[in-house]
């Protein structure tokens, strides 16, 4: 006989117990039981300097044991309005060769997507955002809320034109990513090249530097970001060195100067009813991170974007 009848979910078991799912959701293979899968893509081959985002699914899946059931702010209970599974990781066989491990990266949400479910990872580094796209965004480019400290528009760098930098360059000269619905948050950082996100600029991309964002507040922000991004599907791309190195120090490329992670959560919150087809938090690296609070951001974040996809995953059920 149980006397805590509500242990019975293993979403409230005491959370610290258990094995560390990502936020205690059940672990199956079976693509046919979930309706959004988290995933984890242990991957950090296309960084430009510092490495350990292949650690980051692994401890963003031990820090959300943190993560209780409901979102204060908005009330949403994700478990309760689809089926939330974590599937595992996009693992790599061949992880030497970059373009390989992305097309392996790539079979992988195939299936995932084939399957009806819609992917929210953890990574790994921002390379992994564009097998995910050629994944998922073959019958119809996708519009994207990007939070990041890097437009990642670059070109060749190092004799490779695929690492971490340049994932929504690519995806653009793919048909993949709609750079004119595509908003970039929080771009800074001292540069080598004054032109570095030319790109971003040239392609249409809404691009707002950490000053404008200042200027603006957040909450003017968000309406920019549902005004580029309007009614068609969409994916948010969570860098998480878009916040201040304060509540994220560890990420591979720091850069200070950002907003806070209470901001990221409002903003997150403000993007609420629009057409989510999936998202990522990506660039938590445990190596730089020893109190363990990147990995625990990271989590929560993913839990902020979870809340918004179980939205769209029950409206569309109705
Ligand atoms: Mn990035
Ligand atoms: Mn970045």
């Amino acid at each position: 006989m149980n006397d805590y009848p509500e242990y019975d979910d293993p979403i409230t078991r005491p959370r610290y117990t258990g094995l560390p799912t990502f936020m205690r959701a059940p672990y199956t293979e079976s693509l046919e039981d979930a309706d959004i899968g988290l995933i984890g893509v242990p991957y950090d081959g296309g960084v430009t300097n510092r490495t350990g985002a292949r650690h980051g699914p692994r401890e963003i899946r031990n820090q959300s044991s943190l993560i209780r059931k409901m979102n204060q702010a908005t009330g949403i209970s994700p478990h309760e309005l689809c089926r939330i599974r974590d599937i595992g990781d996009a693992w790599v066989q061949r992880p030497f060769t970059l373009e390989g491990s992305h097309r392996e990266i790539e079979a992988f949400f195939r299936s995932v997507h084939e399957a009806g479910v819609i992917p929210l990872s953890a990574g790994g580094d921002h390379s992994i955002t564009l097998p995910i796209f050629r994944a998922i965004a073959e019958a119809q480019p996708l519009g994207l809320v990007h939070f990041d400290a890097h437009c990642d528009t670059g070109d060749d760098y190092l004799g490779s034109r695929f690492h971490h930098g340049a994932p929504f360059k690519i995806a653009v000269d793919e048909g993949l990513l709609d750079p004119k619905r595509t908003i970039q948050i929080g771009i800074r950082g001292s540069l080598n090249d004054p032109d570095v996100w030319k790109f971003s600029h040239d392609s249409g991309m809404r691009v707002i530097y950490i000053e404008e964002y200042f200027e603006m507040g957040w909450k003017n922000v968000v309406e920019e970001a549902r005004r580029i991004v309007g009614d068609g599907p969409t994916y948010v791309s969570f860098d998480v060195d878009a916040l201040d190195p304060v509540f994220a120090p560890g990420t591979g490329t720091p850069e200070v100067g950002g907003y806070t992670t209470l901001e990221a959560q409002m903003m997150l919150r403000g993007l609420r009813g629009l057409d989510l087809v999936g998202g990522d938090v990506v660039e938590v690296s445990p190596p730089f991170d020893p109190s363990g609070n990147t990995a625990l951001v990271g989590a929560t974040m993913m839990f902020e974007i979870l809340c918004l996809l179980a939205e769209t995953v029950s409206r569309q059920a109705r």
